[in-house]
């Protein structure tokens, strides 16, 4: 084992992951776990925390993964101490039992990083702009190299916890296999993916998924709800602007929360207003540039954007929109854009986002984008 490799991705983390309060929603499995350990009964071997983004599975997966290394476990069931050997460990990133894959562990996009699921440092935010998906590839060498830890023996649980699972190539799934196949005692590995489709399916039948992804429509609401309370202001976290919040992010309470906390989301209605004034020739899209160019970043203008295209596409096809706190359907009463329209503007967005990526002048290409705007 390569010692300069081994706790990277530990020492990338923020320790405030592993001790951070229960999500609500999970208390029912946490009690299961942790008292199967605790009865000492085994855990599976292998686990899966799976689901789309904003669910709170890697905060459930770092905080299990702490109370296990947990020396004072048995005494306290609700998390780890925070205070023993194993938790100090953690909290300076060099815990021997704990291995993490892919070895450079950053937030792929910002949404990641608010969303709380991963953990993330000052250090991480800045090179987070640098970094591809292909950074987070997980190599058969990685898993190789995981070996050694595995089936070195000796006292102890060891815990290997393989984030963005789906990330891994065909070989290094196969290296796993193998490694899935001849479980160890007292080793446990925790797998973590967003899109889980994308795992081989052997791979996912030899794990065991934890049931991360059902949430009471009503526990979401309470813990959006609070959440929001003190950060926004108050006439946005009325009941309706909860449940609307909930259902853009698809059920995910903590990407309500992020979405909510978007600088974006505040500017829709102003969205309607620039693309209606534009429509009309009320104001050039030289204008309209500058102005927004104030308002957000192209980066934020986009994701604007494809919210709103979304439900302007919803009202084009006869269903109602999501967002009923703007006059999307008012707006839309005399004028609907063509469907090549919109497939041009969804175009357009896309090859923006391509070309920041090759750096791209931000207002060369907030011009073009109002100019494409005009024209929807
Ligand atoms: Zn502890």
């Amino acid at each position: 084992m390569n010692d300069m490799t081994a706790n990277v991705g530990a020492q990338e983390r923020s320790d405030s992951i592993y001790f951070a309060p229960l999500l609500p929603w999970q208390q029912m499995l946490w009690s299961q776990l942790t008292q199967r350990v605790l009865t000492q009964q085994s855990l599976p071997h292998a686990l899966l925390a799976a689901g789309m983004q904003g669910m709170g599975k890697r905060a459930f997966v770092w905080r299990l993964v702490a109370w296990l290394l947990c020396r004072e476990h048995d005494t306290n069931p609700l998390g780890a101490c925070g205070a023993c050997e194993s938790c100090q460990w953690l909290k300076s990133g060099t815990h021997p039992s704990l291995q993490v894959l892919p070895i450079v562990s950053m937030p792929i996009n910002a949404d990641s990083d608010t969303l709380q699921e991963k953990p993330s440092s000052a250090k991480d935010k800045k090179s987070a702009k640098t970094t591809s998906n292909s950074a987070l590839k997980i190599k058969v060498d990685d898993i190789r190299a995981l070996q050694p830890f595995i089936y070195q023996g000796g006292q102890g649980m060891r815990i290997c916890v393989l984030d963005h699972a789906e990330q891994m190539t065909v070989a290094a799934a196969n290296a796993l296999l193998k490694t899935l196949e001849e479980p160890q005692a007292q080793v446990h590995l925790f797998l973590i993916s967003d899109t889980p489709a994308q795992l081989l399916p052997t791979i996912k039948s030899r794990v065991q998924q934890l049931a991360l992804q059902t949430i009471e429509p009503a526990v979401a609401i309470d813990y959006v709800t609070h959440a929001l309370g003190h950060t926004i202001n108050r006439e946005a976290v009325g009941k309706m602007a909860i449940e609307q919040l909930i259902q853009l992010a698809n059920g995910a309470p903590l990407a309500a929360i992020a979405l909510a906390q978007a600088p974006w989301y505040g500017k829709r209605s102003l969205w309607l207003t620039t693309w209606q004034a534009l429509r009309s020739g009320k104001r050039s899209s030289v204008a309209a540039s500058d102005y927004w160019q104030k308002q957000l970043s192209i980066k934020e203008f986009i994701q604007l954007s494809e919210r709103m295209l979304l439900d302007i596409k919803r009202i084009c096809l006869g269903l109602s929109e999501l967002q009923t706190d703007i006059n999307l359907s008012e707006a839309l009463a005399s004028y609907q854009p063509t469907d090549s329209g919109l497939e041009t503007f969804a175009t357009s967005l896309q090859q923006t986002k391509v070309a920041l990526q090759q750096n791209v002048q931000e207002k060369f290409a907030y011009d073009k984008l109002m100019q494409e705007l005009a024209c929807l």
